[in-house]
């Protein structure tokens, strides 16, 4: 019979990392995380934040930039659309296990974590949805792509950087001239956004899924309808004929699909419509930089002049 050893090199292992990340978070809890000695040491001497998904790190980014100490892990990395329905790996988890605090859209976008925020209760959570009020469908669901409003994206960063204050007060006023500094360039996009669009005469349009109400009602837009109820689940036959009927009906003339899925319907629906297809990106995957949302946001702006536009 093999010899059973007290710990196998594995659990040995693990007992390490355990006691060292334990010691780590009471370093960084306790203030220490400031000295600027601790920044070259390991990088688990740092304050982890994790955030849900791209929109929620992109915001971190900001909101933590150049605060020595504090690191932004995005969970779900680069992801291919939105989080409906998404499964954590493994790797995702460990990045959860490292991060003392999750940055989260909230508004029931991110409920495949709940299991996990329930396993990890000494993680504090930052939502960032907090005290958003909420569109609802026909169906009275709560629609969750907040962060597509840039008005409401302001509010999330204000959310965001006072939660963080109260939980790292030590950074707070860091986390805070970040947050001002971040809003400003934001309502600058709005405005710019505002001055091009508020004069369109047609503001009737197709979008994917359903990732624009908040943009929609920002910039006075109509969603008259959108191409897949569910994102990636193609829309069945009825589901199609339906949408080209209220394109036909509505003279609706842009159709707006997204990056992060497949085009093959709407191409379908613009061919039997002679509406055009477009591409508006919700902002839910891109480059790793702060700048990333506005940049995206800009995209949208050029697009829907070019679809909207006399
Ligand atoms: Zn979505």
């Amino acid at each position: 019979m093999k010899k059973r050893r007290f710990w196998t090199r594995k659990q040995w292992c693990s007992g390490i990392l355990l006691a060292f990340f334990l010691a780590a978070q009471t370093f960084v809890l306790s203030g220490c995380g400031n000295d600027p000695a601790a920044t070259s040491q390991e990088e688990s001497d740092n304050l982890v934040i994790a955030t849900s998904f791209y929109p929620m790190y992109i915001m971190v980014l900001n909101v933590t930039q150049d605060i020595p100490g504090v690191e932004a892990v995005n969970v779900t990395g680069t992801v291919t659309g939105c989080l409906h329905d998404y499964q954590l790996t493994t790797n995702d988890l460990k990045k959860i296990h490292k991060a003392q605090i999750l940055v989260v859209n909230g508004a029931h976008m991110e409920s495949f974590l709940d299991q996990v925020i329930a396993q990890q209760p000494e993680l504090k959570i930052v939502d960032a949805s907090e005290g958003i009020e909420l569109i609802e469908d026909n169906h009275h669901e709560k629609n969750a792509h907040i962060w597509v409003s840039i008005s409401l994206a302001m509010e999330q960063v204000q959310n965001i950087a006072d939660q963080l204050a109260a939980t790292d007060p030590n950074n707070a006023q860091g986390y805070q001239s970040n947050a001002q500094n971040y809003i400003r360039k934001l309502e600058e996009l709005k405005s710019e956004m505002h001055a091009q669009l508020d004069s369109l005469e047609d503001r009737n349009i197709v979008t994917f899924h359903e990732a624009f109400p908040y943009f929609a009602q920002e910039f006075g837009l109509n969603i008259v309808a959108t191409v897949e109820r569910e994102p990636g689940s193609e829309p069945v036959a009825a589901e199609l004929k339906e949408t080209i009927d209220i394109i036909r009906q509505s003279g609706v003339r842009a159709i707006f699909v997204e990056p992060q899925y497949s085009t093959k319907a709407a191409e379908t629906i613009a061919t039997e419509t002679g509406a055009q297809v477009y591409t508006l990106d919700p902002a839910v995957t891109g480059p790793e930089e702060p700048e990333a949302y506005i940049e995206i946001m800009n995209r949208n702006l050029q697009v829907l002049l070019e679809a909207l536009g006399s």
